[in-house]
């Protein structure tokens, strides 16, 4: 059999004119944002697909209403596999529809994401439907970390790589990444907003701290707890944990509408704020590589309502 092609794409790497003129930085974006679904998350999702579609699955079950769930929803449907998302009661209509328009059912259920999730789990057991999750697998993260191989055929080596963190899994891919392109010189800055600042914690106690509650308009990084592997991987590598407040990360998603003309939603922002932030402590020469994770959970009436709430 033809070996099923892939669904992402190869992204570009952009320089950013506009923090290197006004602030002398020098800045790289790595533009997942351009992906077909929107996000990264289509790489672990393309690869996690085909390894259960070779092995004759053509139904799965998953439980994310935001860009892993979006993801996914695209990458079954071009490749003919039925899929079940359950999503919680406080999924956003503008993602619902949208998951939709991709063909998948959806059921809503529960009062937050574990709910649903437990439910998912649970479902897949009785009917024996495979359990496809959002951020914890290690295909998801085998599939992550080509963005690493193509920007190693972009690039040269950056001093540093910002990367937004919610359960880790994007995170994860990047350290793999790193490690079989033997970019092992990298700092790695982890972005998370204040509300949201799981990875942090549990990279400041060594281990993993599970957060009580989660605040945040970065939707995309509110998981309360990291996965266990991130520890691991970090202590191979020199890291900078960077966490600022949702009117920042908004900010940076204006900022970047206006230099790249393409929307992004808060959890990326928090990663491309962090070189303005930052600006007086990044050395002249320094090169930052920002993984534009994109996201499609901020459409512009969104963007339009936290326009108002956090204009500078
Ligand atoms: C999923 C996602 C993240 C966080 O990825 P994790 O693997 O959960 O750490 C960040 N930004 C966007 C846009 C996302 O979709």
């Amino acid at each position: 059999m033809m070996e099923q092609k892939k669904n992402y794409i190869k992204t570009p790497v952009f320089k950013s004119h506009e923090l290197s003129k006004q602030f002398g930085l020098n800045v790289n974006y790595k533009m997942e944002c351009f992906q077909p679904s929107g996000s990264f998350k289509i790489r672990g999702m393309d690869t996690i697909l085909k390894e259960l579609h070779s092995q004759g699955h053509r139904k799965v079950i998953a439980s994310s209403g935001g860009n892993a769930g979006y993801s996914l929803a695209y990458v079954a449907k071009q490749m003919g596999i039925t899929l079940k998302i359950v999503v919680p009661e406080t999924t956003s209509e503008y993602m619902i529809s949208k998951i939709k328009l991709l063909d998948s059912e959806i059921e809503i259920y529960g009062k937050n994401w574990n709910e649903s999730n437990d439910y998912a789990i649970q479902n897949s057991k009785i009917l024996n439907v495979p359990y496809v999750p959002p951020f914890d697998h290690p295909l998801l993260w085998k599939g992550h970390a080509s963005i690493i191989d193509e920007c190693a055929l972009q690039m040269n080596e950056p001093d540093k790589i910002v990367v937004a963190v919610g359960g880790g899994g994007l995170l994860c891919g990047i350290f793999e990444g790193l490690l079989r392109n033997d970019w092992l010189k990298v700092k790695v800055v982890t972005a998370e907003t204040e509300g949201a600042a799981s990875f942090a914690k549990s990279h400041e106690a060594r281990q993993i701290i599970e957060l009580e509650t989660i605040k945040t308009i970065a939707t995309s990084l509110a998981a309360k707890k990291v996965v266990a592997k991130t520890l691991d991987y970090a202590s191979k590598f020199e890291i900078e944990t960077y966490v600022m407040n949702d009117k920042t990360a908004f900010n940076a998603c204006k900022d970047f509408f206006n230099e790249y003309h393409t929307l992004v939603e808060p959890a990326c922002g928090a990663a491309i704020s962090y070189a303005k932030s930052k600006k007086n402590t990044i050395k002249p020469n320094e090169n930052i590589l920002v993984i534009v994770c994109g996201g499609v959970n901020m459409g512009m009436d969104k963007f339009l309502e936290y326009k108002d709430k956090y204009q500078h």
